[in-house]
């Protein structure tokens, strides 16, 4: 707590938790990355602390650091103090800012993973100039953040949103979460797997490149192989993109009928095929949303921070805590609370 820079924001870390890898990263104040470090995400909960201890005090040797931010992939109670659950993380009802700040003696914040990518994009990317913001975070799944009057969004619970489980299709395809017909379902790298799976099945008679894979395992195909063989021109794969363009501005017009946001920014491993989907996405949006023809629309746009974007808005946030009454910082820093 006692480093600072003089005259000028101080620096933080933003460390991305996720699954497969800890990133940590040192930011300033304008946004950028100054310096990364990286190593695998250990499988017990004092591993990953030790892991995170580790992180920090190596970027700490190299620049004068003055908070933490942790962006997690899980729920996180409402003092950004405790991870309450994540399922791809040794962490249950686990004090981590507790703990971390007592190891590090810094100020350490917890947010999940998407709200601090909206963070980010409002403050530095994408979402700049938005009011009211929807970050649609779409890979394996969907993650989602609310800006709401330029302020995050934690729900009552530190749980919402959850806009991928909204049930689109009643008795729908199965969801891992339990239910049935969860928008993430259809619209998410996997959901092109799976529509492009089911498009064969009805027409086994297609003799396309995606066909032949298919053919031989069905299993292997992803997300990123059908926008792939959609790019070479492939009419199942060209066929399943156009199923999740129709399925992500039919999800996009619900959330607007719920918080008519000003701009909804795309983001996740999906985003960088965007110039696939978009343009349809967009139209199906403005066909389906309550009004249409009659209403301003939301702008529709992808990310500018790309993975970055966690990390950046967790840096940004425990950088917002230094500025709190009761903390001695140099400026004050807008708060994302
Ligand atoms: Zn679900």
């Amino acid at each position: 707590m006692t480093h600072r820079v003089a005259d000028a924001l101080p620096l933080t870390v933003g460390i991305d938790v996720g699954g497969t890898n800890i990133r940590a990263s040192v930011v300033d104040g304008d946004g950028e990355v100054l310096d990364t470090v990286q190593s695998p995400t250990p499988h017990s909960a004092r591993a990953l602390e030790d892991a995170l201890d580790r992180a920090v005090r190596e970027l700490r040797r190299r620049h004068p650091i003055g908070a933490v931010g942790l962006a997690v992939a899980g729920f996180i109670s409402d003092d950004r103090s405790t991870v309450r659950f994540a399922p791809h993380l040794p962490w249950q009802d686990a004090p981590v800012a507790a703990r971390l700040t007592e190891r590090l003696e810094l100020p350490v914040i917890l947010e999940h993973d998407a709200n601090a990518a909206v963070w980010a994009e409002y403050r530095f990317g994408a979402a700049a100039g938005g009011h009211n913001v929807v970050l649609v975070a779409i890979g394996t799944g969907i993650g989602a953040a609310l800006l709401i009057e330029g302020t995050l969004y934690r729900g009552s619970h530190g749980i919402a949103p959850e806009l991928g489980h909204l049930q689109v299709v009643p008795q729908g395809r199965a969801c891992p979460c339990g239910k049935r017909g969860c928008w993430e379902r259809y619209c998410s790298g996997t959901a092109l797997a799976d529509t492009a799976i089911e498009l064969l099945a009805t027409d086994p008679g297609r003799s396309t490149v995606l066909a032949r894979e298919v053919g031989r395992d069905p299993g292997s195909l992803t997300g990123r192989r059908v926008a792939g063989a959609a790019q070479d021109g492939d009419p199942v794969a060209l066929a399943a993109i156009a199923d999740f363009a129709r399925w992500l501005g039919l999800g996009l017009a619900f959330v607007s009928d719920i918080f008519d946001p000003d701009l909804v920014v795309i983001a996740g491993g999906v985003s960088s095929s965007a110039p696939l989907f978009l343009d349809e996405a967009r139209e199906e949006y403005a066909r389906a949303v309550t009004g249409a023809g009659h209403r301003p629309l939301a702008r529709i746009r992808t990310t500018q921070l790309g993975e970055a974007a966690g990390m950046i808005g967790a840096a940004e946030l425990a950088r917002a805590v230094l500025a709190e009454p009761g903390r001695r910082a140099s400026r004050v820093a807008r708060s994302g609370r």
